[in-house]
């Protein structure tokens, strides 16, 4: 169902959860202080206990008293591009429960750059625990719709209208004043390099094995001859497939990174729920500017 602002600030103090959008994608929200709280996100998404969360604050001081230590480049990072697209892994104290970061001894850290996340947070006056509001494996949600249609009317959702970024953050973790990439985003990594220290650490590939994906076959594909046989959808950006070829539709997906990335998972929901056999993707340029939706691609598409 859907509610406002100040209903999801009584549901996350209450230790319930609240499904909220922010820049990238909509968040399935509870109390981060709160370990009852937060096992009812991996209850309701069906994510296993290994799978760390994102803790979402309103402010740089909010982060600071969650984290052991807060080193130069986390501050030089979080003053650059906080709120936005950016996760900072960093050491955690014990106000952070265990739950939270799977165990691990760091958590990831974020202020999402949009206003209704940020009233949320701050009016419930604790961090917000939130990964995707979406059932684990699955496509992430950008729209309120996509949330319902994820878990049915039982979810309570804020609904802020579609996502401006559409795909999830750039995470970084930082330790020993080194810098790595655990997940590409919006925010190309060798610009976040620069930024904090001239000499940091080169980048890493993202390391987690997780799709992203649609329930429908999804295959990249280099140019339109390559389609597979059968009717199914054809995302092209540049390669418009030949009007007699056997495609049953093709959408034309914006022809730059910002615009397509926020598009994407709103036309791979669409497509879902008309039932292609199959989707296939013109694949965009490897280049830094795609390297996050290249990633997600990649991920969703079937081996
Ligand atoms: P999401 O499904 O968008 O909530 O993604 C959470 C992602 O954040 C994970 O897949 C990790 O890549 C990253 N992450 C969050 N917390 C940590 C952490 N403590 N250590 C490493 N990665 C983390
Ligand atoms: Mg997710």
């Amino acid at each position: 169902m859907e509610i406002s602002i100040q209903e999801a600030v009584d549901l996350i103090r209450a230790g319930r959860l609240a499904a909220f959008p922010t820049e990238t994608v909509y968040g399935l929200g509870a109390n981060a202080l709160d370990a009852a709280a937060v096992a009812k996100i991996y209850a309701m998404k069906g994510r296993p206990a290994t799978s760390p969360l994102i803790v979402h604050v309103s402010s740089i001081d909010m982060a600071r008293v969650l984290v052991a230590e807060w080193p130069p480049e986390a501050d030089q990072l979080a003053r650059r591009y906080w709120p936005g697209p950016l996760t900072l892994v960093l050491p955690k104290t014990a106000a952070i429960p265990d739950i939270v970061t799977a165990g691990l001894p760091t958590v990831g850290l974020r202020m999402p750059d949009h206003a209704v996340a940020l009233e949320l947070i701050r009016e419930a006056g604790v961090p917000i625990a939130a990964p995707s509001a979406n059932r684990f494996m699955q496509l992430s949600p950008t729209t309120a719709r996509h949330v319902f249609d994820a878990f049915g009317d039982k979810v309570h959702v804020i609904d802020g209208g579609p996502c401006r970024v559409g795909i999830e953050s750039t995470v970084v973790s930082i330790a020993g004043g080194k810098l790595t990439l655990l997940r590409p985003g919006m925010i190309p990594f060798p610009q976040l390099e620069l930024a904090a220290a001239p000499e940091s650490a080169h980048p890493a590939p993202g390391m987690h094995e997780r799709h992203y994906s649609p329930r429908t076959p999804l295959f990249l594909v280099a140019d339109p001859e390559e389609l597979p046989a059968g009717y199914g959808a054809y995302l092209w950006r540049e390669k418009r497939a030949p009007v007699a070829g056997n495609i049953g539709r093709q959408i034309k997906m914006p022809t730059r990174a910002a615009a397509y990335a926020a598009r994407l998972y709103d036309v791979l929901h669409i497509l879902d729920h008309e039932d292609w056999p199959w989707i296939a993707v013109e694949a965009p340029p490897d280049t830094p500017e795609w390297t996050a939706i290249l990633d997600r691609l990649r991920r969703a598409a079937t081996r």
